[in-house]
């Protein structure tokens, strides 16, 4: 398998050839078709496995697809991950790839001012990559509006719970339309994950690597 038989564009194209990615990873294989069709997936990975590509990829893919959703506010990339550090490596990647579309990616987690995030939030973001208590804040402070959101992912979900965010995670998921796209990502799968993916899922495929 080749990135050339995800029907990506050129300049896509190009930005993965200048990160030096040759070849997709075994878990970009396997869900990048998957996430590329629309379906709802639950990916079974570590980090290292490349799983953060396997779904940056395709929301750029998503937010281009999109041009009469570009004149509306708010992201139409969610991502959530546990910790600041996880939010700050997928920011970094999402931008790499997002610029080359001019799409704008902010990072928002605990530990940076809360009025710099507010300011940087209300200049206007296609994606936002989130631990979740700062973006529950930042969605009280009316930093952001859910309403053009159309694709969520929860990264390191078994993680996310484990520091106690399953209540901000439900809070998040009740404020983004039904009708989104939806992956979760986690390590392993303990059964409130599972049943946090059967609530908030639609007919997930899954993928394990
Ligand atoms: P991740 O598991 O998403 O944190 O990715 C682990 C590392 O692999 C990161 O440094 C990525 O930049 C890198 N990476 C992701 N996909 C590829 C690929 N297809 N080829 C080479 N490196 C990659």
């Amino acid at each position: 398998k080749t990135f050339e038989d995800c029907g990506f564009a050129p300049e896509l194209m190009r930005a993965i050839a200048k990160q030096g990615y040759e070849k997709p990873t075994t878990i970009q294989c396997q869900a990048l078709p998957i996430v590329l069709s629309g379906r709802d997936v639950i990916g079974i990975a570590k980090t290292g496995s490349g799983k953060t590509a396997s779904f940056v990829l395709p929301m750029i893919v998503h937010i281009m697809d999109q041009p009469e959703l570009q004149k509306e506010e708010g992201p139409i990339g969610v991502i959530c991950a546990p910790t600041r550090e996880l939010a700050h490596q997928i920011f970094l990647e999402a931008k790499k790839f997002a610029k080359a579309y001019g799409i704008r990616a902010s990072a928002v987690y605990g530990g940076m001012s809360k009025l710099d995030q507010f300011k940087e939030l209300k200049a206007g973001c296609e994606i936002v990559v989130a631990t979740p208590g700062r973006l529950i804040d930042m969605l009280k402070m009316k930093a952001l509006i859910m309403t053009r959101a159309t694709y969520l992912v929860l990264d390191e979900a078994d993680r996310m719970f484990d520091l106690g965010f399953e209540p901000q995670i439900r809070s998040i998921v009740g404020q983004i339309r039904p009708d989104r796209q939806t992956l979760l990502f986690s390590a392993t799968m303990p059964r409130k994950v599972e049943k946090l993916a059967r609530e908030v899922l639609s007919d997930p495929i899954r993928v394990t690597v």
